[in-house]
């Protein structure tokens, strides 16, 4: 099969990119490097283009040059506090471009099977009512959230408007090697990560906790989610819906330093400070609507971790 996925160069694309390219597919990852890295992507599978998605034009003629079986959406500006700094360069990456590659596909791509978009779960914002199910109430509270949300309904009216077969997924808390540890935008778990590492290296380390620690999220581990992506991508019944990608519990930042703990053998100090307005106290995903395609997440928090990080040591 032949596979494009934008943002291939970045956490979540390139770990699908190396999956798939590894089952023997051809890839295409289209990257600026922003926030990816070119050494991600090394596989003679993957054919690597640095272009920015906003270029209409370069992206018109790789569209134009090859007929693709599955397209995954995955370049954006993924930090939020990254968004709240730069809204109209979010708008311009997240939303614009998306609409741009929908309509370019739906002139292009004849033997096309699946259109994904990768949204997020910030687009519930910080409605209390748990867990989250695709209907819940959307409350995008930041610009990052409300193009996830705009881009994700354009993605599926594509399929509804036009019969461009689409799908789009909300990511809840997605970890695993190859998430930037270097990006102070990184997810808490890629951060916590860092600081094991440098107790390992006997340097100085210790993390900050915003409140009392027992704020929960939805973490999921990223060989789970390359499965969620490939059961939603070859589904029929996903064709124009959208599906919450988690491991369906949720587990306390507490509970997460403490398995980091017995995976590494050695202590973390923590710094308990006070909780920051607006941050969201508890999420977590229903995945229901996911498990009727065959979605069984196989990674515990623990079991995740550890991989996670018998992974970051054998890369240091
Ligand atoms: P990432 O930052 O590692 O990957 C995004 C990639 O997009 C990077 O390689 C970056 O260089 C590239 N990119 C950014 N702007 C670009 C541009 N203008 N042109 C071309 N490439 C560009 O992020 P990720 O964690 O892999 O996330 C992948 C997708 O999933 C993103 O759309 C993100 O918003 C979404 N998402 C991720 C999570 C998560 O937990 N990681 C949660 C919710 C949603």
């Amino acid at each position: 099969m032949n596979y494009l996925i934008t943002g291939g160069a970045g956490f979540i694309g390139s770990s699908l990119a190396t999956y798939l390219a590894h089952e023997g597919h051809s890839v295409t990852v289209v990257d600026d490097l922003s926030m990816g890295k070119k050494e991600n992507i090394e596989s003679k599978n993957i054919q690597f283009i640095k272009a920015d998605v906003r270029d209409s034009s370069k992206l018109k003629s790789i569209l134009k040059n090859q007929q693709f079986d599955y397209i995954f959406l995955f370049a954006a500006i993924a930090s939020v506090a990254d968004s709240i700094e730069r809204p109209i360069e979010t708008h311009n990456i997240n939303f614009e471009s998306i609409l741009q590659i929908l309509e370019l596909v739906r002139q292009t791509q004849d033997k096309l099977k699946r259109v994904l978009f990768a949204s997020s779960a910030a687009v519930y914002g910080n409605e209390p009512t748990l867990p989250k199910k695709e209907e819940s109430v959307i409350r995008p509270l930041t610009p990052y959230a409300v193009d996830k949300f705009a881009a994700e309904k354009y993605t599926l009216l594509y399929a509804n408007l036009y019969n461009v077969p689409t799908s789009a997924v909300r990511f809840f808390n997605v970890y695993g090697l190859r998430q930037n540890p270097a990006s102070v935008y990184s997810g808490v778990l890629s951060i916590i990560s860092k600081q094991f590492i440098k107790i390992l290296n006997n340097e100085k380390a210790g993390f900050n906790i915003y409140g009392d620690g027992e704020q929960t999220r939805d973490f999921v581990f990223i060989n789970d989610v390359i499965n969620a992506l490939l059961l939603v991508a070859e589904s029929n019944e996903s064709k124009g819906e959208v599906y919450n990608v988690g491991a369906g519990k949720y587990t306390p930042l507490n509970e997460i330093v403490k398995a980091f703990e017995e995976v590494a053998g050695v202590k973390l100090p923590i710094n308990y400070m006070q909780a920051r307005d607006g941050d969201i106290k508890d999420s977590y995903a229903d995945i229901t609507k996911l498990s009727r395609l065959g979605y069984v997440p196989k990674y515990t928090i623990y079991e995740g971790i550890k991989e996670y990080f018998a992974g970051l040591l054998s890369h240091y």
